[in-house]
Parts: structure tokens; C-alpha cells; sequence
């Protein structure tokens, strides 16, 4: 069994050098009411830098030289446990190693059938239940308004983008190449893109692309990005504030725009939300999200790394936008 540890929490951008890799050779055995899981896929996230340090957040910081743990999709190996069978596909949140015991609480068993056993790490899991849960309960999109995300081609961001688009919002994405706009208005069905490397006036090109101002922001990146939509908003505009990439790694207080003049000004409304805060929502959330996937009303990227031995490479990805949808190791 392999396992992967946390050696050092990063300073800044993470470093190869702050993961361990560790063997064990021993043969695992199984208690009554246990199982024994073969890692499938793993997610690697950008929430999971916020765990690597140790300030205080909202969840528990991981521990030194423990094993790292995310969003897993494993096989059942072999079953001491009623509730699975050998071949079982379950999802859950477990350590990043090749083989782990479970005693298989807070395992969601899933259908292979369905879907790819991936999507349930994306679209039907963690990733596509924020996009609709930050969306609707906060965004409170209305059709014929305007819509803009920030990190719009990664795995919130698609979805977000074409649900704004499924209710009757013109939707722009800003994303960091051009590659990826291409990608928002082909594959996602956005109106427009702004790609933030390139663009020479963030702020000037938005309010081009929006006019009547933006009613609804779903920020995943926060940053000057975020400043440059806060001067574009409109009356009454709701903004969503799910993530915040661009300062994860920052190790001083960034310097960014006053919001209050803005927020006063537009009667406007700015909200942080974390989506297990809407857990009694899940399943109304997976019904529609199965619903618009089965109609093709929703589709999905995916970028996907081989190899246990390349979470790390993986992790640190996403903070160079290696990824278009949702980054996900198989192993
Ligand atoms: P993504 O798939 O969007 O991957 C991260 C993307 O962020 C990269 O591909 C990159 O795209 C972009 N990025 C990286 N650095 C920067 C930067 N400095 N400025 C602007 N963009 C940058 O990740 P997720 O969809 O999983 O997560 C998106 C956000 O939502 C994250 O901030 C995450 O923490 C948050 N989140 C919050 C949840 C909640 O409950 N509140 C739940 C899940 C996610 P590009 O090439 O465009 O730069």
C-alpha cells in the first residue's frame, strides 16, 4: 500500500517537497464490519491548500506526517460489512492511499451504470452540488439577467455558467486562456468570456460585455478579478462567494477595493457560503443535476492524471490552471 502524507505545510504555492510518499508491504486484514478499498479516482481540490495550513477555517487543519484525505471513488475488495459487496463502488471521503479499511459509514455506495464512476467527484458530487446549491440559494438568478463567473472553465465554474444559461441568464465567464474562453462559449454555452491574462482592462472589457450591469457574481477566485466585477454591478446584484484561489497561497494580506461604497451604493448583496451548509438540499440539488445531465441540457470536462504517484503533481496544477473542468486523478 501506498500512502501519501502531508510533510510540510506549504509556504506559498505548494511544493512537491511538502508531500511524502510512504510503502507498506504488509498484508491487510479486515475486522466484522469492515471493508477493504481499492482507490479508483481521487479529486484533488483547491479547498484542500486551506487544510494544509493551520489556521483556524472551518474545518479541522490535516496533520503532519498523517495521510492526506479528499473526495475518493474506491472499489470494494473484500466485504466484512452487510451493507456492501465485493465490486461495490462507494465514494466517500478517505486517506490518499491505494488500499484503506473502512468501516464503511459516511460511504455513499454509487452507480456505475449511471454515470462514469468519476462524474460522482464533479458534476454529481461535491463540485456540481456547489455550483447549483451557491447558484440558486444565494445567486437567486431570475432569467433575462446577467450573470458572470470568475474560474468559469474548472469544475464549479462550468456548471454554474450553463446553469445560468438552462434558467435564461446571459452568462460571462472569465477564465485565464483562451483556450479555456473557447471551451465557455462551445462547449458550456456562455455568451461571452474574458480571458484575465490577457485582457488589458478586466474591469472596461466587462462593462462592455455587460451593459445593464451584472446582477448575479459567482466568485471562485476573488483577487483584482473580483474588483474589477465589483465596479460593473448592478442594482440589487447578488454575489456568490464560493472560492478565492488567487490569495490561498498568499502569505501577506492582500491589498484589494473597499467593497462597503459598492455594496451600499447598489443595495447589493455579497455572501459566503460553504455547501455542506445546504446538506438537507443534496438530493433535490443530485435530482436535477441527473436530470439536466440525462437530457444533455448539461455536459462536463474533465482533466484527468494518471497515476497514484501524481496527486501532488496534480494538486499543484490547479493553481497554474492546468485543469479544464474538474481535475481528477485515476489510479
Ligand atoms: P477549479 O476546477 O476551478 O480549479 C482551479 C482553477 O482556478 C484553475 O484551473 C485556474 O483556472 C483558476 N486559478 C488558479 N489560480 C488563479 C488565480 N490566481 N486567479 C484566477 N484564477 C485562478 O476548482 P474548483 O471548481 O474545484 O473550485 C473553484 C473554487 O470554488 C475554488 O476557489 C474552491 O476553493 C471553491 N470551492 C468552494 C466550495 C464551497 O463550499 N464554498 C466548494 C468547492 C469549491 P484559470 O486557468 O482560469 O486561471
Amino acid at each position: 500500500t501506498q500512502s501519501i502524507l502531508l510533510k510540510n505545510r506549504p509556504k506559498g504555492k505548494p511544493a512537491l517537497s511538502d508531500f511524502e510518499f510512504v510503502t507498506d508491504d504488509s498484508k491487510i486484514s479486515i475486522n466484522q464490519g469492515e471493508l477493504l478499498l481499492e482507490t479508483t479516482y481521487v479529486s484533488v481540490d483547491p479547498y484542500l491548500r486551506g487544510r494544509m495550513s493551520d489556521a483556524k477555517s472551518y474545518v479541522p487543519p490535516f496533520e503532519l506526517n498523517k495521510p492526506i484525505h479528499s473526495g475518493v471513488i474506491a472499489k470494494v475488495i473484500t466485504s466484512k460489512n452487510d451493507n456492501f459487496k465485493e465490486g461495490d463502488f462507494v465514494s466517500g471521503m478517505l486517506d490518499w492511499k491505494t488500499q484503506q479499511v473502512s468501516n464503511g459509514k459516511d460511504l455513499l455506495k454509487i452507480d456505475a451504470s449511471k454515470a462514469p464512476l468519476s462524474a460522482y467527484l464533479g458534476i454529481l458530487g461535491m463540485t456540481g452540488l456547489t455550483a447549483y446549491l451557491g447558484l440558486t440559494q444565494i445567486g437567486k438568478p431570475v432569467a433575462g439577467e446577467t450573470l458572470v463567473v470568475s474560474g468559469a472553465a474548472g469544475a464549479v465554474g462550468s456548471v454554474v455558467g450553463q446553469i445560468g444559461k438552462i434558467l435564461g441568464l446571459t452568462v460571462i465567464g472569465i477564465a485565464g486562456t483562451d483556450e479555456k474562453i473557447d471551451l465557455l462559449k462551445t462547449k458550456f454555452g456562455f455568451d461571452a468570456g474574458i480571458n484575465y491574462n490577457t485582457s488589458k482592462d478586466i474591469k472596461a472589457d466587462l462593462a462592455k460585455l455587460a451593459p445593464n450591469g451584472v446582477d448575479v457574481y459567482f466568485d471562485n477566485v476573488g483577487g483584482p478579478i473580483s474588483d474589477a466585477v465589483l465596479f460593473n454591478i448592478n442594482k440589487f446584484a447578488r454575489m456568490v462567494i464560493c472560492g478565492a484561489i488567487s490569495v490561498y497561497n498568499n502569505t501577506e494580506i492582500p491589498k484589494s477595493v473597499s467593497v462597503q461604497p459598492f455594496l451600499i451604493k447598489n443595495s447589493a448583496l455579497m455572501q459566503g457560503f460553504i455547501v455542506s451548509n445546504y446538506a438537507e438540499k443534496f438530493p433535490e440539488a443530485m435530482t436535477k443535476l441527473s436530470e439536466w445531465l440525462a437530457e444533455d441540457k448539461l455536459t462536463y470536462s474533465e482533466t484527468v492524471v494518471n497515476g497514484f504517484d501524481k496527486i501532488p503533481n496534480a494538486f499543484i496544477g490547479l493553481f497554474d490552471g492546468k485543469n479544464k473542468g474538474k481535475m481528477i486523478v485515476k489510479i
